[in-house]
């Protein structure tokens, strides 16, 4: 009993640090310390399961503890910050199987209340469907698997059929495991189909939809988790399922909203790249020299930078920050307009940038750089090229046709710094490289600002 409310109370100051950490990680001023407070809580939810003897011996416990804290430290040491998607990914796979596995475990250990095991088998497929589905998810961001797996949508004839025959079965031998609980083999068939079902959910989804899948495969990782802590009456395991789950909700739904498309459209149509003879660009490519475009931007009076995912490849933040302080101090203002999806995860522009010292009020959202558009001198595009792509406001049968995107275009000068004419993520074409107020700087993004930084010292 005395066990019991200590481990109540130390549960309950854990999901308050999770709540509050949740709550700072909402600006990036205070990102670090909302970790770190959840973080806390994580391990205080983790310490006092030792106190719990039901659970598993110590030992397991201490060695779980030590060996998850080394190989978390050493990945995250090693990851690259253009690489923090495939993570995620992963992160929310292995959520999943653990919620998988706690909930298997459960309901092959004896005689449980009908409700109970309907609810362990929601927390199974939930967690199946996350497992497996995280893994072509990484698969398809990190290319690594592309000869089996590819990063664009595979859609087959028949596929919404064979996945209606799926559910279904899942179905049946979720009713036949209620119905007969001891027979185990119903409950391995219906693992089984479940993870075959989490690779077939994510193989018709790609290209520039992929950001929609990832956090919604977040938001399953906590609701598996949920699921798992009602089924065992974990409460501390309810509260955090439902954060995550919740939370992964709210940002899916604030993606579909930044590229226009709606939930069902990205999970059930296939995002298709169009080819480009189904489009014609008209106008020419013309590039322009680091010295004439320093000329520009030297009696230019305000400037807007617009960063994508080449910024964060070339690491190009500190010189593009150093270029920002030359142009204040020749009288410029300079701030940046931040796309949603911009680079490959949520907030990707903002870590960067905030990494270099870029004021937070700088940063603009597309909305509201967008009315403004025609009195930037200059609208320097760094590695960005989905979110500018204008063939999503003037091109219909454009597969991103409808997405909103910073218009650049409609700067009095747009300067694009990238290496080569090679398409962003979305695999599609971008008329904006041929407009008549458009320069092409090829190579890499901080080499080229590192030569503009010069021609203001020279
Ligand atoms: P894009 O992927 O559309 O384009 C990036 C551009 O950067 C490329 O065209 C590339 O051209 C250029 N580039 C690459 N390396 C360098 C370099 N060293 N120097 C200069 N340029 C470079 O990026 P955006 O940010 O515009 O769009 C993001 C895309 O990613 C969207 O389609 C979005 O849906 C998707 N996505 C977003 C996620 C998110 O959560 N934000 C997650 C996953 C996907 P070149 O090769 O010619 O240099």
């Amino acid at each position: 009993m005395q066990n019991e409310l200590i481990i109540n109370s130390v549960y309950i100051v854990s999901a308050a640090l999770f709540i509050f950490g949740l709550k700072l990680l909402s600006h990036p001023s205070t990102a670090r310390k909302g970790n770190l407070l959840s973080a806390l809580g994580m391990l205080l939810a983790i310490c006092i399961t030792l106190i719990d003897q039901n659970i598993i011996g110590y030992e397991w416990i201490a060695l779980s503890l030590g060996l998850g804290a080394v190989v978390g430290l050493i990945i995250a040491k090693k990851v690259q910050l253009t690489s923090m998607p495939e993570m995620v990914s992963l992160l929310n796979g292995v959520g999943g199987l653990a919620s998988l596995v706690v909930s298997l475990v459960m309901l092959m250990s004896g005689a449980l209340p009908a409700y109970i095991v309907i609810i362990l088998l929601i927390a199974i497929a939930i967690g199946g469907v996350t497992f497996t589905g995280s893994l072509v998810a990484w698969s398809k961001l990190s290319g690594k698997m592309s000869i089996l797996i590819k990063s664009k949508a595979m859609v087959f004839k028949g596929q919404a059929f064979a996945n209606s025959i799926l559910l279904l079965c899942i179905i049946g031998l979720a009713a036949a495991a209620v119905i007969m609980p001891q027979e185990y083999v119903y409950a391995f068939i219906f693992v089984g189909l479940c993870l075959v079902l989490g690779v077939m959910l994510v193989l018709p989804i790609g290209g520039a939809d992929m950001p929609v899948v990832i956090s919604l495969l977040n938001s399953y990782s906590g609701l598996a988790a949920c699921a798992a802590g009602i089924a065992m009456s974990n409460n501390l395991l309810i509260v955090a399922g439902a954060l995550v789950g919740a939370s992964g909700i709210i940002l899916t739904s604030i993606m579909c909203k930044a590229m226009n498309r709606s939930l069902s459209n990205v999970l059930f149509s296939g995002f298709q790249a169009v080819s480009g003879e189904t489009i014609k660009i008209e106008g020419e490519i013309k590039a322009i020299s680091c010295e004439d475009a320093y000329y520009t931007l030297e009696a230019s009076q305000s400037v807007l930078v617009i960063p994508g995912y080449g910024m964060a490849v070339a690491q190009a933040q500190h010189a593009m920050k150093e270029l920002q302080s030359l142009l204040e101090a020749n009288g410029a203002e300079v701030v940046y307009g931040i796309h949603p999806v911009a680079g490959r995860m949520p907030g990707h522009m903002n870590v960067l940038l905030a990494e270099a010292d870029v004021p937070y009020e700088l940063l603009l959202e597309m909305d509201e750089v967008n009315p403004r558009m025609e009195n930037y001198d200059v609208a320097i595009v760094i590695g960005a090229n989905d979110v500018v792509n204008p063939a999503a406001r003037e091109m219909k049968g454009s597969p991103i046709y409808g997405m909103p995107i910073i218009n650049a275009d409609l700067a009095k000068n747009v300067f694009i710094m990238k290496r080569s004419m090679a398409s962003g993520f979305a695999g599609i074409d971008n008329p904006l490289f041929f407009k008549d107020n458009a320069r092409m700087i090829f190579g890499d993004a901080k080499e080229s600002l590192n030569n503009i930084i010069r021609q203001f010292a020279d």
